[in-house]
């Protein structure tokens, strides 16, 4: 009998990445949907690592009943080889009804990996997941961008256990639970001897690097600001703002794809999203029509982007910029 959502806990470092603390706290969000079904599954936190005891109770605050950890200096960094096989062997031996792991560049390379050794179904890069509403029934409904983000499709696993699925980070928000109840099982296995894949070295990138997907504001900008861009890096010092892109700036030269925003950018969740000149492309809103509040400024009255907006201002970016400027200036003076 399979049972229970598990979440695969993504270390760096032994550090937890945020995607598996939203994992934890999502799985708590379908463990109710279970609970009115009645059908009693726990959130199960998968560990993967060497001497990770300090994370234990990070995992209990974001949700897990449980953690089933796996330690062992194999496991120091993630390894595709043996965090594959540590993952598969816990998997055989507790026999989870679902695995949801981060959509980060390590979870896509791990997921697929232990979706084919155990011969089941995996929904890639997922938006969304609810559970399915017939009675008795554990199936999950995931839902992912398909065909460019035109459409959505949603993806069933029926016939094979566990559902697997890898989702976006920041999809889903992260929230204390604090589990009191908790249980840690010790999971032991055998690795191969010889790594076939040696991590010889790591080196920190040299250019800055940003990460907007933890920022908490946004000035974003969209293909016709690519001429002031000055005007919009000014803009966003004063508001203490990441820049943000749409693809179409990023297809222009004029900032780095790590700044882009959207289905094949990074998803935001930003308490404040300022949008200029940007369309309203749903690739592009996939990525951050999350956001607290969203501001767009678009001269074109019918901008799609409006239909999501919580502030829409028509008019001409390059005329407003200036002026917000100012305000914040003389906020400042
Ligand atoms: C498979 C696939 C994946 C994709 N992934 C992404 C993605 O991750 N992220 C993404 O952003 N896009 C993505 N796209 C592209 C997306 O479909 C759009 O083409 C893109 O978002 C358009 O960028 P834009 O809004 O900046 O440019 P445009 O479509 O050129 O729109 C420019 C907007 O600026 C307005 N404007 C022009 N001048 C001014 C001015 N002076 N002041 C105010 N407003 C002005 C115009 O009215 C218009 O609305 C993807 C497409 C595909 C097919």
């Amino acid at each position: 009998m399979h049972k229970d959502i598990f979440v695969w806990i993504e270390l760096r470092h032994n550090k937890i990445q945020d995607v598996s603390l939203q994992l934890l706290s999502e799985a708590n969000h379908l463990q109710t949907q279970y609970k009115s079904k009645n059908i009693e599954f726990k959130v199960v936190g998968v560990i993967t690592g060497y001497q990770t005891k300090a994370i234990y109770d990070e995992c209990f605050k974001y949700g897990a009943d449980k953690l089933i950890i796996c330690d062992n200096a194999k496991l120091q960094e993630v390894s595709t080889q043996h965090t594959t096989k540590a993952i598969v062997d816990i998997v055989n031996e507790f026999k989870p009804d679902s695995l949801l792991i981060g959509a980060s560049v390590i979870g896509r390379d791990i997921a697929p990996r232990v979706a084919a050794r155990l011969n089941t179904g995996l929904t890639a890069d997922a938006t969304q997941i609810e559970v399915d509403e017939t009675p008795n029934s554990t199936l999950l409904l995931v839902t992912r961008p398909a065909f460019g983000g035109n459409l959505f499709g949603t993806i069933v696993c029926p016939n094979t256990r566990p559902q697997m699925a890898t989702i976006r980070p920041n999809v889903f928000e992260k929230r204390e639970l604090n589990k009191t109840n908790y249980e840690i099982i010790h999971f032991n296995t055998t690795f191969d001897s010889v790594d076939l894949v040696k991590l010889i070295k790591q080196e920190p990138k040299l250019s800055h690097s940003i990460d907007i997907s933890k920022a908490r504001i946004i000035l974003s900008a969209g293909r016709s600001m690519a001429k002031h861009m000055d005007l919009i890096q000014q803009v966003a010092n004063e508001l203490g703002a990441e820049v943000g892109a749409s693809r179409g700036l990023v297809e222009t030269g004029s900032i780095s794809k790590e700044h882009q925003v959207g289905q094949t950018g990074k998803t935001v969740r930003p308490l404040v999203y300022i949008a200029c000149g940007i369309s309203g492309a749903v690739q592009h809103t996939a990525g951050m029509d999350k956001a607290e509040c969203i501001i767009a400024i678009n001269n074109d009255p019918n901008a799609s982007i409006f239909q999501i907006a919580h502030i829409g201002i028509v008019g001409d970016a390059v005329e407003i910029l200036p002026k917000l400027k100012e305000e914040l200036l003389k906020l400042k003076a």
